[in-house]
């Protein structure tokens, strides 16, 4: 039975702002919560788990960390107080074939970007315009069930250029109203594990309560779970003897 775990900093929700106040409104017990019960359906042969910045040790002690096939990351104003010691371990993890699903804002996340080794900057705009998300490869695991397109009528833009690397595999893009386009969701594989990247869900808006992306995190997760469980990361091990003799 895959295990995920669903990690989220879990500080809009607790802010003092009209932001919080919001973010509270549609996602009363997190986000990480939230995604936690809507996925719950798609994912019934998982186990489930929602984490968060100020549970003991950062939400990821050792016994979470290397009990998780796949490892949800929610993000934006804490990236900075993720411990670096922290970021090597789930690291390891990923090379060693755990899955790595990251939302939104998590783009700037340290983990993310030092898994692809790039700044994974973006362009970006809050004034709730319209997203349609299109799927570019209708044939990949992670776009069945999803729509060839649908909209989402309020989003936060994100846009072209992304800082991603050329091996980002495109599964969906998006397009906004106000003119930008978007590598909306991309693929990456990291030693023996596997990365999504998801850009829909900003916090002050519910759009994670929408059907379609819920399928497609939910894809998204499963499409990432290790088909061999989670081992030590590849190493550079020395070959004494040759497979056949040598002449
Ligand atoms: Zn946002």
């Amino acid at each position: 039975m895959p295990k995920i775990t669903i990690w989220n900093e879990f500080l809009h929700e607790q802010s003092n702002d009209a932001c919080g106040e919001l973010c509270r409104k549609h996602y009363p017990k997190g986000i990480h919560a939230y995604l936690k019960k809507a996925l719950g359906p798609a994912l019934e042969d998982c186990t489930i788990r929602a984490v968060s910045l100020d549970m003991p040790e950062n939400g990821l002690p050792d016994k979470v960390l290397d009990a998780t096939d796949v490892l949800v990351w929610w993000g934006h104003m804490a990236h900075d107080k993720v411990p670096d010691a922290l970021v090597d371990r789930i690291q390891r993890r990923v090379l060693g074939g755990m899955g790595l699903v990251v939302l939104h804002s998590g783009h700037m996340s340290k983990i993310f970007r030092r898994m692809l080794g790039t700044p994974c900057t973006l362009r970006w705009r809050e004034i709730g315009e319209k997203e349609r998300v299109w799927t570019c490869d209708p044939a990949h695991p992670i776009a069945q069930g999803v729509p060839e397109t649908f909209a989402i009528e309020h989003t936060e833009m994100y846009g072209e250029p992304f800082g991603v690397p050329d091996d980002a595999h495109v599964v969906f893009m998006s397009w906004y109203a106000g003119g930008n386009v978007f590598r909306s969701g991309v693929t990456l594989q990291r030693g023996l594990g596997r990365i999504f990247y998801f850009a829909p869900g900003h916090e002050t808006l519910p759009i994670y309560h929408q059907p379609e992306v819920q399928r497609v995190i939910a894809n998204g997760i499963r499409w990432c779970v290790p088909a061999n469980g989670v081992g030590p990361a590849p190493g550079c091990p020395h070959e004494k003897a040759p497979f056949e003799p040598v002449q």
